[in-house]
């Protein structure tokens, strides 16, 4: 997983972030990484930088799924810069002056927006940037938070206050077109000499992402209506259950900010026993041992790991976005399945 940073100033951002491993992600210098970059998930060839190629469009995107869908698009024209790595969580990021002079020397920066980055703003603002802020979940149709039992605190608490709206919009794949789709026009408004390619990823991008929904509700929509009950430790998929007629439950709110009480947790343990409810998933941003306490008190079967927040670097099957919600459709429709594993 390599989001590369601007090559102008590799060495000396190198430098800045040598204490940050994990934070801010700016490894990855050479223009074709390691291989493993976001958006090669088709298998289409990672362009080589050739010696008299035009300087690249430096972006910075604020964390690992949303990177993938901005390299995806943007393709061999942009140098990614992704401020929150890999199984790293953006609900509790602490920016660095370092991503400061980050976003100072981009040409455009991407957020998810619906309060996700919270911490943004100031950042922003610290940085002097003054380019296009390109929200690429503009234009979704919001959910909001709906208050739950088992959860007491629903908000970020890092000092912003962004209403009661679910920011985890990428968690259903027909919001993820409507990114693309936002995504496109930025860079496109950014670069408008290469706009049609641009266009041209975005289009074939959206067509892979539009089967994959289309999958998804077939797949989904065929596990029976009372077995449809997930069991997760933060609430990051609202829209995902919306989506494909699901419901997930959480000892957590939509940030990852709260910690759950002893009460909420062993209210949930009780309703995954009267409801018998059989999929407990463990997320790959989070600490596990609250669902694993979860299932040990209600006597569930911990089902495997859902892609919540960001991608992976570690576990191959979230390399790119694309991946994560294969794998996590793959994973709910197998725990959920009547004949499936825990029934
Ligand atoms: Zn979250």
């Amino acid at each position: 997983m390599v989001h590369p940073s601007f090559p102008s100033s590799c060495t000396r951002r190198r430098g800045l972030i040598g204490g940050l491993a994990g934070l801010l992600l700016l490894a990855g210098c050479g223009p074709a990484g390691d291989g493993a970059r976001p958006g090669d998930a088709a298998g289409k060839p990672v362009a080589e930088a050739a010696p008299a190629a035009p300087p690249k469009l430096p972006v910075v995107v604020t964390f690992t799924i949303l990177a993938d869908m901005v390299a995806t698009v943007g393709g061999d024209r942009v140098e990614v810069a992704t401020l929150v790595g890999p199984d790293s969580d953006a609900h509790v990021f602490s920016p660095t002056p370092a991503a400061a002079k980050t976003i100072a020397a981009a040409k455009v920066v991407f957020v998810n927006g619906l309060g996700f980055e919270g911490w943004m703003d100031k950042l922003i603002a610290a940085s002097g940037y003054k380019g296009p802020l390109v929200v690429a979940s503009d234009g979704v149709e919001v959910l909001k938070v709906k208050p739950q039992p088992h959860s007491h605190r629903h908000g970020h608490s890092h000092g912003h206050d962004h209403g009661e709206v679910d920011p985890h919009a990428w968690q259903s794949l027909s919001n993820a077109r409507r990114y693309v789709a936002n995504i496109a026009d930025a860079l496109a408004a950014a670069d408008p000499a290469h706009e049609a390619g641009y266009r041209a990823r975005a289009k074939a991008y959206d067509e892979r992402l539009a089967q994959l929904d289309e999958k998804a509700r077939a797949r989904l929509g065929a596990i029976p209506a009372s077995e449809r009950r997930v069991i997760v430790g933060h609430d990051a998929f609202g829209y995902f259950a919306r989506a494909y007629g699901l419901t997930f439950l959480s000892p957590r709110g939509v940030s990852t900010d709260s910690e759950a009480s002893a009460k909420d947790v062993a209210q949930l343990a009780r309703q995954i026993r009267s409801q018998r409810i059989r999929a407990v998933f463990v997320e790959n941003i989070s600490d596990p041992r609250l669902v694993e306490q979860l299932a040990r008190e209600s006597g569930a079967r911990v089902g495997g790991t859902l892609f919540s927040d960001a991608l992976s670097a570690k576990d191959k099957r979230a390399l790119t976005y694309i991946d994560m919600m294969s794998h996590n459709i793959e994973e709910v429709a197998k725990a959920l399945a009547p004949s499936g594993p825990g029934s």
